[in-house]
């Protein structure tokens, strides 16, 4: 495991972001540049990522980056893989995905996944469609409120990582911006490989899920810790990831009201809602058991 103290230190994220404060894909994409550097040639749907990136002088990602339609980024990707391959250039394609995208663009994803095409996927979910005024999106966490759920959600969250694992993806995990050493731990194993690698990032948004902009790494602790989100890598087999092993044993929780509490979007939900909530964290541990 490489530790982060021993990474590069290049900055691929340039002061002055138009990112808000707390932003967990600024994190997360500080991460992806100190294990790929500007070997990741990002390409990038529509979302936050894009807005963050700027334009022309106010660039404020270093990696080279292709901004491209919402639902295209994982076939733009495939046509980036053929032409490395082909001209011998340089680079990785990763495809910054928000989950926004990934509901839009899911006919891509599916069909890169299914062809096994050479490309990293890394879908930052920040659970709804924050930069066009936070809606619902299919990886919006059940019951919480948005600006199209305001009653909260009805559906359950789409979970996108074990769709990708039964569509035979080479190498799929789950991650989070309250974990960065796992996270990079993983992106140093997903750029070791060949094929289509698919990661799962968990990004707590602070205006889009009501908390202080100073707690974002503390919220996606706290959504890990209470079994909410669980930490896991298949690499030709799965396994829960270190950060979540303790969290199997449900005793070792921490209580599912300390999360939902600490968020605006819960506001509205009753102790037999948490219950209910509660009952599908257990099932989704046992189903990955
Ligand atoms: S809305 Fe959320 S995800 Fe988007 S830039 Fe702001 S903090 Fe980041």
């Amino acid at each position: 495991m490489v530790a982060i103290k021993d990474l590069s230190k290049e900055k691929f994220v340039l002061p002055g972001t138009t990112a808000c404060q707390g932003c967990p894909h600024v994190l997360g994409l500080k991460a992806l540049g100190m294990v790929l550097g500007d070997r990741a040639v990002l390409v990038v749907p529509a979302g936050c990522t894009t807005i963050i990136a700027g334009l022309k002088d106010r660039a404020s990602l270093k990696f080279p980056l292709l901004h491209v339609p919402f639902a295209s980024g994982p076939a733009v990707a495939t046509g980036l893989s053929s032409a490395f391959k082909r001209l011998g250039k340089y680079g990785i394609p990763v495809v910054w995905m928000g989950d926004g995208a990934s509901d839009i663009g899911f006919a891509t994803l599916s069909g890169a996944c299914i062809r096994k095409d050479d490309m990293i996927v890394i879908v930052s979910d920040n659970e709804a469609y924050m930069n066009t005024g936070i809606q619902a999106s299919g990886t919006t966490f059940w019951k919480a409120k948005t600006t199209t759920s305001p009653a909260g959600k009805k559906e359950e969250k789409k979970d996108l990582a074990l769709i990708m694992l039964m569509h035979r993806a080479d190498y799929v995990a789950t991650a989070s911006v309250g974990y960065l050493q796992d996270f990079i731990s993983k992106l140093e194993r997903a750029k070791e490989i060949e094929g289509f690698r698919f990661i799962h990032l968990h990004s707590p948004c602070p205006p889009g899920w009501g908390f202080d902009s100073s707690e974002t790494v503390e919220i996606a602790r706290m959504a890990v810790k209470c079994g909410a989100w669980i930490l896991w890598e298949f690499d030709g087999e799965l396994k829960i990831s270190a950060p979540s092993r303790p969290y199997a044993d449900k005793s070792k929780r921490l209580p599912l009201k300390e999360y939902i509490r600490a968020q605006r979007r819960f506001r509205h939900l009753s102790d037999e809602d948490i219950k209910e909530i509660e009952k599908k964290i257990d099932e989704q541990w046992k189903a990955l058991k």
